[in-house]
This record gives structure tokens, sequence and C-alpha cells, in this order.
């Protein structure tokens, strides 16, 4: 069976405002050549109606938090159907940033992932383990339990980014065998949550992926990509990871 194209997923985080959004998305368009991987681009909310006009044809657009409830009285919070509504088609839930800075629970982050689904949005569930946790060699099982959470009532089109804390925004990447070993036992869990077969779910790894670490992390049988923070930034970085794909 061939493999599916890897997904990279660009998580901007809290960078760029609209007039950095539209020049770098037309500094993509002219730079891009056809790669490996399919792209999509999670940028900050204000920033996706810009994208939306600007993206070059077949890039994704998806947000980095949504909101658990449909709408109404929640002040400064952004719903699915808005997400929806500017062209993204996935959404972050459950970003280790959100669970530690705002005290998402994975009961909320399995409210945001299945509020995303109601609206058609894929969500990109995030889970991983902090570095005590690793050190005590307990990572596994600190996951799964967390994709267990985080995905309670969650239907099966869904995203998994195995993201281990330690990895996020230190330069410390995972090995390639770190990250298939848990790759693998996320996926022997969805397939005991879920009906559909195993090989249907989409795994991805995220915490200092670059250039440079890319193709070995993709080249695991369980890793269908990456999710990418600092390196999602740069054009250049960008165009470097599609084409190491
Ligand atoms: P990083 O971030 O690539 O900067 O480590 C990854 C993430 O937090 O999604």
């Amino acid at each position: 069976m061939t493999r599916p194209r890897p997904l990279l997923a660009l998580n901007w985080k809290m960078n760029k405002t609209p007039s950095e959004a539209r020049a770098w998305a037309a500094d993509l368009a002219a730079a891009l050549t056809p790669g490996g991987a399919e792209l999509a681009v999670l940028a900050p909310a204000i920033d996706l109606p810009v994208l939306a006009g600007e993206l070059p044809a077949g890039v994704a657009l998806g947000g980095q938090d949504v909101s658990r409830h449909e709408a109404g009285a929640y002040t400064g919070e952004i719903s699915a159907e808005m997400l929806r509504d500017v062209g993204a088609t996935c959404v972050i839930v459950g970003h280790s940033e959100r669970r530690e800075y705002h005290a998402e629970t994975d009961a909320v982050v399995a409210a945001k992932a299945r509020q995303a689904q109601a609206f058609g949005l894929v969500p990109i569930v995030c889970v991983g383990e902090s570095l005590d946790v690793r050190e005590r060699g307990e990572q596994v099982n600190f996951t799964l339990d967390q994709l267990r959470g985080s995905t309670e009532g969650v239907g099966e089109n869904l995203i998994v980014a195995y993201e281990p804390v330690w990895a996020i925004g230190t330069g410390r990447t995972a090995t390639a065998k770190d990250a298939e070993e848990m790759a693998a036992a996320i996926r022997g869990a969805l397939a005991g949550l879920y009906t559909a077969g195993a090989q249907s779910f989409r795994i991805l790894y995220g915490g200092s992926v670059k250039p440079d670490n890319i193709a070995s992390i993709c080249a695991q049988p369980n890793v269908n990509g990456a999710l990418v923070g600092g390196a999602s930034l740069k054009v250049a970085d960008v165009v470097a990871m599609n084409d190491a794909l």
C-alpha cells in the first residue's frame, strides 16, 4: 500500500499580523514547488480571512483553538462556525500551551474537538508528556490516558499530534525512534477506540521539527507528518521541509 502524503501542519502560534500573513502567503506562492507534503497553515484567527484569499491552491487553512460552545456570551472566543466560515478545514485542540496557560483539561479538549467536528472541521488533538513523566519512563501510559480523555465522544475523523512538551520550542527533538514508539502506541489505542482501520488515522509528531530532521521523523512507519512551530514562520524553512518530504 502506498503511504498517503505526509501532512506538514504549520502552527504559527501568536506570530504574524494580518499584513505579515499576507506577505508570507505571497512569498510562499512564489517559492513553493510541488513537494511531497500536504500543507496546512494554522494561523491566529485574525489572519485567516487574509490567508484564505492569498494562499496557493491546495494549502489548507486551520485555527489554533476553538470554543467548546456553539455561540453566545463567551467574550473573546472564536466558534467552530466562524472558523469554517472563513475557510478553515481543521483546528488544533489541546495544544500543550493551551493546557498549561489556559488550564485546559482533557474534558475541555474533547468538548472542543466535538464542537469542531459538529461544524465539519477536523480537530488536530495534541497529546504528549512533560520531561518529568518521560524521566520516570511513564510517557506511554501518560500520553495514552491523555488521548483517551481528549477524544471522549469525539468522532473518528480526527488527527492526533504527539508533541512531547520537553521538545517544544527547546531545540531538543525526540529521536525518530521516540516519535515512532509513541506514534505506534497511539495508533494501537485509536484502533481500540474506533471502528475505522488503524491505518486510516493520521498521527503527527511535533517538537522542534525543522528542515534537517523532518525527513527522518516522517520516514517512520507510524508518523504521517509533522506539527511545526518555530520553523513554520520563515517561508524558506517551509519550502525546505516540503522539499525534504
Ligand atoms: P516547535 O513547536 O516546532 O517550535 O517546537 C511545535 C508546536 O508547539 O506545535
